[in-house]
């Protein structure tokens, strides 16, 4: 076995001039955020162990391997459809007796229901905070940077873990439900993740509720494409657009894709779809109490009320493209506004404890509070559009029930106040009517940016899709509004030019194109509108591509996350692989290894891999793989390769039997995992040795020294590496592999004789 391993060894001419357990204080001190942010190892460590347990695997494990993939495919679709299911029935309770109660009580007083609202507001508001800053602080924001981030190749402490995926789900009930102008839909992404990896990992160790026969994919790894089915889950639940979860997998979050990867994912979106629209049915029958057809974001303006534009013609073009335009500058400044509140509450304010986090957002939510309960008094009442029993809008409202056009404080019965229409619904609802109702007045559009900017990026779990959509909706009405009366001969819907300022908002600030199209013409249920659509996406992401990076890109780098982008910059082609690692000194590890040499390497840097190194017979010094700290831990914890001799297990009469199972050496996802403070040796352990050749990964990446960054770069992101050696130039070559010797097939004869056939 060691002959495969001994030819991917590379003849090492030259070793740099540092001593073995050198440390390098430079390279400690340059790490971003050691504490909560490390890369993940996508890279198959090829030890011993690994090639052991391949070996001992036929073809029928790899059936049974892609069998059971697609059965955790399943089972992550209907896991986040029913947890997508469980928050929309809630929110929309919660919300549905908050406001029953409320328009109960204004009959009487005034002043008490504005008591109530504030009260149960804060009280909602006020358990998701505190559920996220006492219990599940990883479950704090959107959610979908973080995994972003863990599909790039980082992860960031606790995000995939069972109590962050509790925190997760009542953590949005309670901010979405209190009225917050929050989404859900991220939250939903990051729970689809967590369900992921939590099935992965055959569910969650810490509260003993795992089993060990679903104990199957826990390498970092499996957990990737989990993961990513996850999150195209999240966003085919949040919006029922099944190929737009797909797609917002592929275009936003995921750093590697490929095909097999996409039916995958591709099924779990189906699947969720499936669920979501059976509870649906369900619930239609009033079985959920005020969750009826509204909660999930389906505005199907190909309904008789709002009948949306079936045609546009070329005039409109030109207001729509200013509408593209003014999405870009408003995403572009949207972005830079959170990038510089989310700055200063991070640095100034949530640096003075849990307690200032859970006192702002109530602030916040009673600030909200004031706001949809003062401003709506300013508006006057509008009679209602004349309604259609089939579409489910009530217009008046019946008394004691919620949803849709509010009548508040309206003289007459068959009127409603606009204002108060947005504020006193869900936001599913609020946007139902934004896209529908004949009158919007720019006050409302104000009040919404107001509050939008102070309510975005609190400690709560938030998505922004759903603001954005508010905020984008608000102004193409306004715009609307303007083409209706400026071209009054042509049949022009505002709701139409809302639905385009809401995707020009999203694609100005979160930069998505072809999912965001989808997602949009997926919601509508109107395809005539993919060319328009289309149109506005692509003017809004260039004009915002001019200001800044994306909404998610800079959440990302606030938080600390090195998220490594599709491009290399630009400089990097006249920069080395040498160049970058400059003068430090390589901390290397012996092959065979003295423990209190281990000890006093782990404990005296921070580096997570070791080159090892060997004497040839010949006095030639071998590199002979890399070592993971993760796996030293695990050799340290388990002492039973200690051995009393320094020389190495071959040369005293053959190799020893593995005694590791390679899951052994998998850390558990998300957890920071055992450090060497925590490892109890004795003073005796310390005097043995561990011959680490049988556990390093002997086919490590390897750059030559002049080999430019951009190329580094490239090798970095598109195989999801975590360490690279850089060498001298080398000075042998064995053989070259070209395409073809790739071209492997089961039969190797034919094979051979296809190949010499095609090339003759
Ligand atoms: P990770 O996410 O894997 O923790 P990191 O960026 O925190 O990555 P460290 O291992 O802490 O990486 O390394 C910090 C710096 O030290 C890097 O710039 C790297 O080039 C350098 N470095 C890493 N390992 C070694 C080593 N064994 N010897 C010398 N320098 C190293
Ligand atoms: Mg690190």
């Amino acid at each position: 076995m060691l002959n495969g391993m001994e030819t991917a060894k590379l003849a090492w001419s030259r070793l740099p001039n540092s001593e073995d357990g050198e440390v390098d204080e430079v390279g400690v001190s340059k790490k971003i955020d050691g504490s909560s942010v490390e890369s993940l190892d996508y890279e198959v460590i090829e030890n011993h162990a690994y090639r052991e347990e391949q070996a001992q695997r036929g073809k029928l494990y790899v059936g049974y391997y892609v069998v059971v993939k697609w059965f955790f495919a399943l089972l992550i679709g209907i896991g986040t459809g029913l947890a997508a299911v469980f928050i929309n029935i809630s929110v929309e309770n919660f919300a549905g007796w908050k406001y029953s109660l409320t328009f109960a009580i204004i009959q009487k007083s005034y002043i008490a229901g504005f008591v109530v609202y504030v009260l149960i507001n804060l009280v909602l508001v006020f358990s998701s905070v505190f559920i996220i800053t006492q219990f599940a602080p990883a479950a704090a924001g959107s959610g979908i940077p973080e995994i972003k981030g863990y599909l790039n190749g980082v992860d960031t402490h606790g995000i995939l873990l069972f109590r962050t995926l509790i925190g997760k789900i009542f953590g949005s009930i309670g901010s979405v439900g209190g009225g917050l102008a929050l989404g859900k839909e991220g939250p939903l992404v990051h729970t689809g993740a967590c369900i992921a990896s939590l099935l992965g990992q055959g569910g969650s160790t810490k509260y003993h509720l795992s089993s060990r026969w679903l104990q199957f994919f826990n390498s970092d790894r499996d957990r990737r494409d989990l993961v990513t089915c996850g999150c195209a889950a999240g966003v085919a639940a949040a919006f029922r657009a099944p190929v737009g979860g797909v797609l917002f997998a592929l275009e936003e979050v995921t750093s590697w894709w490929r095909s097999q990867l996409m039916w995958r994912v591709f099924f779990t979106s189906a699947i969720v779809a499936v669920v979501v629209r059976t509870a649906m049915g369900w619930c239609k029958s009033g079985k959920c109490g005020h969750f009826g057809s509204g909660g999930f974001i389906i505005w199907d303006i190909s309904g008789v009320l709002f009948s949306g534009q079936e045609d546009y013609s070329f005039e409109e073009l030109l207001p729509m493209a200013v509408i593209g335009v003014i999405g870009g500058l408003l995403g572009a400044l949207f972005n830079q506004l959170t990038r510089y509140i989310t700055y200063w509450r991070r640095n100034y304010l949530h640096k003075k404890g849990n307690r200032v986090k859970i006192i702002e957002v109530c602030l916040i939510s009673l600030i909200t509070s004031v706001i949809s309960f003062g401003l709506p008094l300013f508006r006057e009442c509008t009679p209602c559009p004349e309604s259609d029993p089939s579409s489910g809008i009530e217009c008046p409202r019946p008394p004691g029930m919620y949803g849709n056009y509010v009548n508040f404080f309206c003289g007459k019965d068959n009127e409603y106040n606009d204002l108060a229409t947005i504020f006193f619904n869900t936001q599913d609802d609020a946007i139902r009517n934004l896209f529908s109702a004949k009158t919007i007045h720019e006050y409302s559009a104000q009040g919404l940016l107001t509050f939008l900017v102070v309510t975005f990026g609190t400690a709560v779990p938030a998505g922004q899709f759903v603001p954005g959509i508010m905020i984008g909706s608000t102004y193409g009405r306004l715009v609307g509004m303007f083409v209706v009366s400026f071209y009054k001969k042509l049949n022009i819907e505002e709701g139409t030019y809302a639905l385009l300022g809401a995707a020009s908002f999203l694609g100005g600030s979160m930069r998505m194109t072809v999912s965001l199209c989808v997602i949009m013409v997926e919601i509508t249920n109107n395809l005539k509108l993919l060319p328009l659509i289309m149109l506005v996406l692509l003017i809004s992401k260039a004009v915002g591509d001019a200001f800044n990076e994306g909404l998610y890109e800079e959440q990302a780098r606030l938080r600390g996350i090195p998220l490594l982008e599709s491009r290399p910059k630009y400089e990097m082609r006249k920069m080395t692989a040498k160049g970058v690692c400059g003068n430090r000194k390589v901390v290397y590890l012996p092959r065979v290894v003295k423990v209190a040499d281990i000890v006093f390497i782990l404990k005296s840097n921070n580096h997570n891999g070791f080159p090892v190194i060997d004497h040839a017979r010949s006095g030639e010094t071998l590199v002979t793989g890399l070592m993971l700290r993760s796996h030293l831990l695990v050799l340290l914890q388990s002492k039973v390769d200690f051995q009393h001799s320094p020389l190495p297990n071959d040369s005293r009469g053959g190799s020893l039997p593995i005694r590791h199972n390679f899951s052994e050496f998998v850390k558990p996802v998300s957890s920071k995992g055992i450090s060497i403070h925590d490892i109890n040796l004795t003073p005796d352990d310390l005097e043995m040795y561990i011959d680490l050749a049988p556990f390093v990964n002997p086919s490590p990446y390897i750059v030559s020294e002049d080999m430019s960054l951009t190329k580094v770069y490239n090798l970095f992101r598109q195989l999801g590496l975590r360490h690279i050696f850089v060498v001298p130039r080398v000075s042998r070559v064995i053989g070259m592999i070209t395409r073809k010797d790739l071209l492997i097939e089961d039969n190797e004869d034919s094979a051979t004789v296809e190949l010499q056939s095609t090339s003759v």
